[in-house]
């Protein structure tokens, strides 16, 4: 039997991407997100080095499926879950249009419907709902380029 691929790997912390700093940066629905506060505090309390984009593409790929036995996947396959509930909503209070991670990586924020169902808090986003924030990074939304330019 096979053993699943790990849902995240490491990175070379000096590479492209993570001058601005990389994390969770959770936002409010915005059109243009700007520098925040939060991107700083959570600099000190992140791991460098661990890139969870396969956790993130392996949860967005379960949407309309059934949240335990993604759940218990997903865990398997980690070296520990918090980076699961960045996208994952716990309570409603936490439930966000979408996510930021780093600088210039941005995902739809999911949830766990009544049925017990993943679902996206905001269906209706897409790579062409955000503006670029700045001029260095390739921004993308679940992995696909923006399609509107930055303005500066
Ligand atoms: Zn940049």
């Amino acid at each position: 039997m096979r053993r699943k691929e790990p849902l995240y790997r490491k990175v070379n912390t000096t590479a492209h991407g993570v001058h601005h700093g990389s994390g969770p940066d959770y936002r409010s629905r915005r059109v243009k997100a700007q520098e925040s506060p939060l991107a700083a505090r959570m600099v000190a309390g992140k791991r460098r080095g661990l890139d969870y984009t396969p956790l993130f593409r392996f949860l967005l790929s379960r949407v309309g499926q059934p949240w335990g036995p993604t759940l218990k996947e997903a865990q398997s396959r980690l070296d520990r879950e918090a980076p699961i509930f960045w996208i994952v909503a716990r309570f409603p209070s936490e439930e966000k249009p979408y996510v930021r991670m780093g600088e210039s990586s941005f995902y739809s924020g999911l949830y766990v419907d009544d049925g017990g169902l993943l679902q996206k808090v905001d269906p209706t986003l897409s790579e062409s709902s955000l503006e670029p924030t700045c001029r260095c990074c390739t921004h993308t939304f679940n992995g696909k380029r923006f399609t509107r330019a930055y303005k500066g």
